[in-house]
């Protein structure tokens, strides 16, 4: 076991503040990774201000971890010293049922162990990536290609892949004009995504004050949905919309832009419940749908697209104590587009 400097909320919705946690000893599977960066997801922020319910204190936030290995179990065979690795939103599963052995981890039926604010096995609470250092099983970690700065690859872990495992799901590539709603730390990296796949990209934010950034991106398109004419003018065009957003929408009016049979994919997840008139699916046939990061194969196929397309995250670098202030912009969605630990000040 060892003593390891992280940043932590105390309890629901304090502000976040240095302390230590301890890791434990590295096991014959694991690995010991030095963490150099952590972004910080949305998602971070509602579990911290139990926005999804009952939550585990003192937490450490934190499923965007790049870092590099620094000592590995007896029987690891992966990686070694030396390597570069990430580590997203789980660090474990049952490894037995349909979906983990389906390469599914994030679907598995007995519910994977969260990077943070969670139970592992042993019985332990796990802490994340807002520290210095995690142990983790081997097999829940990816390699970060060599040409991918670790900083820029840190948000990939979470905010990449939730949004490439749905793009490749539905099959968005050339010839597909695909929505993004929402432009904040997924959204971002839907545009990058979407348009290396080859798709016709559309950014549906609230309003144009990101719209330079938007089409430097690479996005065909640029609409603000406080203007009511992106509902009329976009209507029955989008094939694949996918929604970011990290509080409830109106869907009903965003199937309306589907075309017959097209599909709305969801992966913000809001802490209140949204209506829906299902008129808007049944006439031509639409489909609402949902999706949850990816798996660990899926996460390392995602990061070595990424570095054959030369794709990272834009990302803002700050200090540990800038956590609660990064914190603030994100919910007042300014942020571009993901901001970023270095755990070097921790
Ligand atoms: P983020 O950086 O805050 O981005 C969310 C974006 O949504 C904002 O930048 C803003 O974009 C838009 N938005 C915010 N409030 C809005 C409102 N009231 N109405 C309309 N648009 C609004 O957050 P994130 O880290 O990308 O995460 C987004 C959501 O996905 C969070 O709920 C998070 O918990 C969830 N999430 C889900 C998964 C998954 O596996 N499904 C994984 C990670 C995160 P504009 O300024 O462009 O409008
Ligand atoms: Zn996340
Ligand atoms: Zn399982």
């Amino acid at each position: 076991m060892s003593t390891v400097a992280a940043y932590a909320a105390p309890a629901p919705k304090a502000p976040l503040e240095r302390t230590t946690i301890v890791r434990r000893a590295v096991g014959a599977h694991d690995i010991l990774i030095d963490i150099k960066y952590a972004g910080i997801c949305h998602s971070d922020i509602h579990q911290v201000n139990e926005g999804w319910g009952e939550a585990i204190f003192p937490m450490v936030p934190g499923h965007e971890i790049a870092g590099v290995v620094t000592e590995v179990g007896t029987e690891v065979t992966k990686y070694a010293v030396g390597d570069r690795v990430g580590v997203g939103c789980f660090v474990d599963s049952c490894r037995e049922c349909d979906y983990c052995l389906r390469g599914l981890e994030q679907y598995c039926a007995k519910g994977n162990v969260q990077t943070y604010n969670a139970i592992d096995h042993n019985g332990d609470v796990t802490y994340g990536g807002y520290s210095k250092q995690i142990v983790v099983d081997e097999n829940y970690a990816v390699r970060i290609p060599d040409s991918l700065p670790l900083d820029v690859a840190a948000p990939l872990l979470c905010a990449g892949i939730t949004l490439y495992s749905p793009l490749r799901h539905w099959n968005v590539g050339p010839g597909k004009k695909v929505a993004i709603v929402g432009l904040g730390g997924l959204g971002h990296m839907g545009v990058k995504l979407a348009v290396a796949l080859g798709a016709e990209v559309t950014v549906l934010s609230q309003s144009l004050r990101k719209k330079a950034d938007g089409l430097k991106l690479g996005a065909h398109d640029y609409r603000a949905t406080n203007d009511p004419a992106t509902f009329t003018e976009l209507a029955g065009k989008f094939d694949v919309i996918v929604s970011t957003v990290s509080a409830p929408l109106n869907f009903s009016a965003y199937l309306g832009l589907l075309r017959t049979e097209g599909a709305l994919v969801n992966v913000g997840a809001p802490e209140e419940p949204i209506s829906l008139n299902l008129f808007s699916l049944i006439g031509q046939r639409k489909t609402l749908a949902g999706s949850m990061i990816g798996g660990i194969a899926e996460t390392q196929e995602m990061l070595d697209f990424c570095a054959g397309h030369g794709i990272g995250a834009e990302i803002e670098l700050i200090t540990a104590e800038e956590i609660n202030t990064a914190y603030d912009r994100v919910l007042s969605s300014d942020v571009r587009y993901r901001f970023v630990i270095d755990t070097a000040t921790i």
